[in-house]
């Protein structure tokens, strides 16, 4: 293993405390590889459908165009998970995890904005990241959603996912993306379906049209 450990791990540590300090809230307190929202009622399908089906009648939201960023330096290189549950580190050498990693601070705040959102008992599961306590090697996390009826939905998310399902889940036809633009939900609703593991979805070996 040539990857200097001490290095990797302040970067990265520094890079997720950062990343909650930004907006400003307090750090993210870990305290296992599955955050869950525990909800006493959740919300059932149908009427998590019905929310979709307003998105696709209504007319389609105006684009806002937000701050357009040219500075594209490339996002530093993080290799590593630390896991919150078992405390141990995963290292990654396979680049594609780079991303992921980077982006799980944010994904975790978008978590728990989704959580206060929406009346759906969620779940942000990581564990793949860790190769001690999960099963390793899975570069993605998974949100996992109870509905009332019990039926179970996990599936992969990033940042932008999540930021469209809070848009969603606050009534908008509309959701707020990166560098202040305002994007419209319509032209998602496939992949909404998709990822709330709704009929219709455009993934999951589904048509698209
Ligand atoms: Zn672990």
């Amino acid at each position: 293993m040539t990857i200097p450990l001490a290095a990797a791990v302040a970067a990265s540590v520094l890079l997720l405390l950062a990343a909650g300090a930004k907006a400003g809230r307090s750090p993210w307190r870990p305290l296992q590889t599955v955050l869950s929202s525990a909800r006493i009622s959740s919300m059932s399908v149908a009427e998590v459908e019905s929310l979709l089906e307003e998105i696709e009648e209504a007319p389609e939201a105006p684009t806002v165009y937000g701050a357009m960023c040219y500075d594209c330096a490339m996002p530093p290189l993080v290799t590593e998970y630390l896991c919150p549950a078992c405390g141990e580190k995963t290292v990654y050498a396979d680049s594609d995890f780079s991303r992921p990693l980077q982006e799980l601070g944010i994904t975790r705040e978008l978590f728990e904005a989704l959580e206060q959102a929406a009346g759906l008992d969620l779940a942000l599961d990581e564990s793949g990241f860790c190769s001690f306590c999960g099963s390793g090697g899975v570069a993605v996390p998974l949100l996992v959603i109870t509905y009332s009826d019990g039926t179970v939905v996990r599936t992969p998310v990033c940042p932008e996912d999540l930021r469209m399902l809070i848009g969603l889940f606050s009534g908008e036809r509309f959701y707020e993306s990166t560098q202040d633009f305002i994007l419209p939900l319509k032209p998602e609703s496939g992949h909404l379906r998709s990822v709330l593991g709704l009929p219709g979805g455009v993934e999951a070996g589904s048509p698209a049209d």
